[in-house]
């Protein structure tokens, strides 16, 4: 019973919600406790909580995307962001709003706007607004603005430091309710622990990863522009993984240089000897996958991800629905149950182009001998003689070959945004139940 109430989605994410409540919270609630300065004007005192919280969210933000496994373990990485990014608005707003009632209760305020004049504590304020302003603009309109992901990510930390690092000079500054010197202690840890963190994910992390590295063993070519990247450990045991799930991969450079990329692995997740990726050529990176030596150093950090079957061992069977690339962790969960003589029924529908673009064809045709596995190909561009599915995988596809006791299986979908939001759609008309719909997004940001 224990079990289940741990493992009920429901019961982890009230778990995880009241804990974000709690550290965003409680560090406002200590700012009440006696010995409390004069009380003010309640406009002021509210436009005040609202920027304590605003900052204790900024702090939460760097303990989400530290790459804790156990947080990461419970959601998945883009359930993960999307609660970064919601959360993150939400402190923006409350950062925002902070001066904005304090300009129209006391309009003398507004005179801290007077950078070259106003005291350094104002100071702080405005440029750490503006750093988050920055932060904000160029995260929803990054592909707009053509901002490469790599840079953008180098500057959205420095700007993320400067926002908290500026929010809470300003506060210390302003010495209200930080005037007493424990609760201005208490801020201050909460401020070096998320500034720690970074400090852990670009150094401590890194230098972890040097102790464990991996050499390319093989490149291989697949169909559909795709290059198997096999990489061996050495040193080290190199690490098991639940198939579907993905590393971050660093490749010939440091990992101190933070240029790395998410893959899923597509090799068995019990053979830690030899950890294989399926790499599609489409940007600066994957297209020169292809051109990787045999011998080059690698690195990789994970593993990470909850898209995996691993997690329904009491599933009667599999659903899987792959696009083009999104084949890569579902091969994995494939291969795995083969290699574990899975006797559970694996029903696969698998969408590409075309016919010669089908990423390890052969190899899943293979996988029919030992498993219970139906596969439907669907083409989106097939030859004349082509008398299978084509078009798009919608309602009626589905509804043609999922089982008829839709909650007897567990549904993982991996492919483009749309084909993705489309066969949720789909599944859930269908009334399968949404806690049996697992999905893995490939586009982060
Ligand atoms: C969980 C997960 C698993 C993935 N598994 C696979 C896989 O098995 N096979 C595969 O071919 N692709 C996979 N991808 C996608 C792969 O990570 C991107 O295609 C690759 O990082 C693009 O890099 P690029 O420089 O070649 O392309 P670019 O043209 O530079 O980038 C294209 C887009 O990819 C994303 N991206 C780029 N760099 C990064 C980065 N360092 N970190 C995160 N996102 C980035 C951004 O959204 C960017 O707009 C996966 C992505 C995720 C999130």
């Amino acid at each position: 019973m224990r079990r289940l109430m741990m493992q009920s989605p429901i019961a982890i994410a009230l778990m995880w919600i009241g804990l974000f409540l709690t550290f965003t919270l409680v560090p406002l609630l200590v700012l009440l406790l006696h010995p409390v300065p004069d009380q003010r004007n309640f406009w002021i005192e509210f436009s005040v909580a609202l920027g304590f919280i605003g900052l204790a969210m900024m702090a939460v933000q760097f303990v989400i995307t530290a790459r804790v496994n156990r947080i990461e373990a419970s959601y998945g990485i883009d359930i993960l962001l999307q609660f970064h990014r919601y959360t993150s608005l939400v402190a923006f707003f409350m950062v925002l709003v902070h001066p904005i009632i304090l300009f129209i209760v006391e309009p003398e305020n507004l005179q801290f706007l007077n950078f070259p004049q106003a005291p350094w504590r104002a100071q702080m304020a405005v440029l750490g607004t503006l750093a988050f302003l920055a932060m904000v603009v160029t995260t929803i309109w990054r592909k707009p603005l053509k901002i490469p992901y790599e840079p953008w990510r180098a500057f959205h930390t420095v700007l993320a430091i400067l926002a908290l690092g500026l929010g809470f000079g300003h506060a210390i500054g302003v010495s209200h309710y930080l005037s007493l010197f424990w609760k201005a202690v208490l801020w201050s840890a909460i401020v070096l622990v998320a500034l720690w963190l970074i400090v852990y994910v670009r150094l401590v992390k890194p230098w972890m990863m040097t102790r464990h590295p991996y050499v390319v063993e093989e490149v291989i070519p697949q169909r559909g522009d795709v290059w198997t990247l096999a990489l061996r450990p050495i040193g080290h045991q190199g690490f098991r993984f639940q198939p579907g799930q993905f590393a971050w991969l660093t490749l010939n450079i440091t990992p101190f240089s933070m240029r790395e990329h998410p893959f899923s692995m597509s090799s068995s997740g019990d053979h830690p000897e030899r950890i294989e990726f399926g790499i599609k050529a489409l940007g600066d990176f994957t297209r020169r996958i292809k051109d990787i030596e045999p011998g080059t150093r690698a690195y990789l950090d994970g593993p990470y991800g909850v898209f995996t079957t691993d997690r329904y061992w009491d599933s009667a069977g599999f659903v899987l629905i792959a696009g083009g690339i999104g084949i890569t962790p579902i091969y994995s969960i494939l291969v795995t149950a083969a290699e574990r003589k899975d006797d559970r029924p694996f029903l696969l529908i698998y969408a590409s182009q075309t016919w010669d673009d089908i990423t390890f064809r052969e190899e899943i045709e293979a996988l029919k001998e030992p498993l219970d596995l139906t596969v439907i190909h669907v083409l989106r561009k097939p030859t004349e003689d082509w008398t299978g599915e084509t078009g798009y995988v919608d309602k009626e596809l589905l509804a043609r070959y999922i089982p008829l006791h839709r909650g007897s299986r567990h549904y993982f979908i991996c492919a483009a945004p749309a084909m993705m939001d489309q066969v949720e759609r789909a599944l859930f008309d269908l009334d399968v139940p949404v806690t049996n719909v697992h999905m893995e997004h490939f586009n982060l940001a």
